[in-house]
């Protein structure tokens, strides 16, 4: 029997996301949220006039048929911009939930997503009208497409596509109950009071890449939604503050974009919503003339910033820190970012299961000058709320010494218990782990570092060799653009690893005889040598033209482990 307590004497409020909303609207009404459209014209409103426009939405949703509290999925199939962020807002608030759909997934995966998830409404950008056609036959669930944009915009890139293709035009209109957005919620005054809704109430839906499987939907709730946002606002992680002018380059498509649109809310900051062209060229112009402060993003996007950084020589005027996360870092990548233009570097590591944001590294009071340059080499420590572990293959606890590997085990208040649509049995009871499939160690200051996916892991001989780890050691090199490390059948060790590598092209010569890139190759294994143990390198190198990613931007080692199924390693490079 549970025992009486002294209850404290403090008002009870829900954890909400409207909350957020109505707090953004209340004091920092004039602070700027600035979008790049499609088209490349950028459009500037206010979080004042966002949160107005978000009651107009709620309201057109309604009277639509999304009542109040419904727990109705409204997706959308959008980049970064201020109409995507009415949508983070006015659904979660009203009572519906959030699916934002990642355009770069496959069509069946999309639909596989749209119905399990029994979308009724999706809210489209308008360059995207051609790719919802081609999915919109094969949906029962949806009743309507909402085109982010005006009447005129909407007009016109229909007629655009007529012009392209007269039947693409015919199918894009045709799209069920197509309107443009601005005509949507125009009707509606924007006057209304948000509901008081349970804190654990879903308010966001989002699918896991589904690299293996079918994808599976994480449905985040209210509170967990705030108190990732709070902690993810701390200064020991994006250190937001309404001083800032944050660009997500991260997309509101997958994982939140890592929490920014929401803790951008709490603390009243600058947003900058760059839209589809995140080029380094564009992006660099974009975090310039907005005077960014912070920028976060998957390593990718930092190997295209940094070759136009240094083409102008120069950092954007106002950029202080970049967050890295969502798949490895290699320092190669990193360093140059610190040492060259003096931008702080911090490296998270999470995932859709955990809202995403997990960890991230920050120096403390006591970590050198010289400690903190190279602090980014690992993946930082839990954010408060977030508990981590790791344990060997029979499950028990190893030691926090920065050396022992295990599988990492996460639990805390924004990690998923369960999927969406899944028995309630497989739920994880309460204080027990979810098991991420990462393995990690994590050292004496609770630091983690990611070693590999399990999955991803080459064991070679009955050792484990890591593939991140070889990737981030021929990265090394000045001629490595880009690397991926994959296991491969060999009858003596079990698997070994074969490097596939993306040349960086001098000036687009390609020297492409046997010789120049024996040279090549010769050199990388030295470079890597230095880095890794000698029994670590790989069998061998290949060059090519460019690695396949996920739709999220994670190497896609499935595929290249089955490009490469049938390829023989050389007998004279054994090791
Ligand atoms: P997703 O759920 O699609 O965001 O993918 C999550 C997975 O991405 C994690 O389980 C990791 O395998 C990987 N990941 C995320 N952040 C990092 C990182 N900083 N370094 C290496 N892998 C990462």
């Amino acid at each position: 029997m549970q025992k009486a307590f002294l209850s404290g004497l403090m008002m009870e409020q829900p954890l909400l996301v409207s909350e957020i909303l109505s707090h953004a609207q209340r004091c920092h009404a004039s602070t700027e949220i600035v979008s790049r459209l499609w088209s490349g014209e950028i459009v500037r409103t206010s979080w004042g006039e966002m949160a107005k426009r978000s009651a107009q939405l709620a309201q057109a949703l309604q009277a639509e048929g999304v009542d109040i509290g419904s727990g109705k999925r409204i997706a959308t199939l959008a980049w970064n911009g201020a109409r995507h962020l009415e949508l983070y807002y006015a659904v979660p608030s009203m009572g519906a939930v959030l699916h934002t759909l990642n355009p770069r997934l496959f069509h069946a995966q999309l639909i596989y997503i749209i119905q399990h998830a029994e979308d009724e409404i999706i809210f489209v950008d308008p360059h995207l009208l051609p790719f919802a056609s081609a999915l919109d036959r094969a949906l029962g669930s949806v009743k309507k497409w909402v085109a982010l944009c005006d009447a005129n915009e909407l007009t016109g890139i229909l007629a655009q596509f007529s012009v392209q293709n007269n039947a693409l035009g015919l199918s894009c209109a045709a799209l069920k109950g197509l309107q443009d957005y601005e005509s949507f919620i125009a009707p509606f005054s924007g006057e209304m009071s948000w509901p008081e809704l349970p804190e654990q109430m879903a308010c966001g839906l989002c699918y896991t890449s589904g690299t293996t499987g079918d994808p599976k939907g994480v449905l985040y709730s209210h509170r967990s939604t705030v108190l990732h946002a709070l902690a993810s606002a701390l200064p020991d992680v994006k250190n937001l503050s309404a001083r800032d002018a944050a660009l997500p380059v991260v997309p509101m498509f997958h994982v939140n974009a890592w929490g920014i649109p929401y803790s951008a809310g709490i603390v009243g900051c600058k947003l900058i919503l760059p839209g589809p062209r995140v080029d380094g060229d564009s992006l660099f112009e974009l975090l310039d003339l907005e005077g960014a402060t912070l920028t976060v993003g998957v390593p990718t996007i930092w190997m295209l910033l940094l070759e136009t950084m240094r083409q102008h020589g120069r950092k954007p005027f106002k950029l202080e820190r970049i967050s890295v996360g969502g798949a490895a870092c290699p320092p190669a990548l990193s360093d140059p970012f610190i040492q060259e233009f003096g931008i702080e570097v911090n490296h998270g590591w999470g995932m859709t299961e955990t809202s995403p944001v997990g960890s991230l590294s920050k120096p403390r009071n006591t970590t050198s000058t010289v400690a903190a340059s190279t602090l980014h080499h690992r993946h930082g420590r839990p954010l408060f709320g977030v508990q981590m572990e790791i344990v060997d293959e029979q499950g028990r606890a190893l030691p926090h010494d920065g050396k022992a590997t295990g599988e990492l085990l996460v639990k805390g208040h924004w990690v998923a218990n369960n999927y969406f649509g899944a028995h309630k049995e497989n739920a994880i009871p309460p204080g027990e782990w979810f098991h991420t499939g990462d393995v990690a160690n994590i050292d004496t200051e609770e630091n983690i570092q990611i070693i590999d996916r399990t999955k991803d892991m080459i064991k070679s001989g009955g050792e484990w060799i890591s593939s991140i780890a070889l990737e981030n050691a021929a990265m090394e090199h000045p001629e490595v653009q880009e690397a991926a490390a994959i296991g491969l059948p060999h009858p003596k060790w079990g698997e070994r690893p074969l490097l596939l590598v993306v040349r960086r092209e001098r000036g687009g010569e390609v020297d492409e005889s046997d010789q120049a890139n024996d040279v090549l190759t010769q050199g990388i294994l030295a470079i890597m040598a230095k880095n890794v143990a000698r029994w670590w390198l790989p069998n061998a190198v290949i060059f090519v033209q460019s690695l396949p990613r996920t739709a999220t931007g994670k190497l896609y080692k499935i595929t290249l482990r089955d490009q490469y199924r049938d390829f023989i390693f050389p007998p004279e490079q054994l090791p």
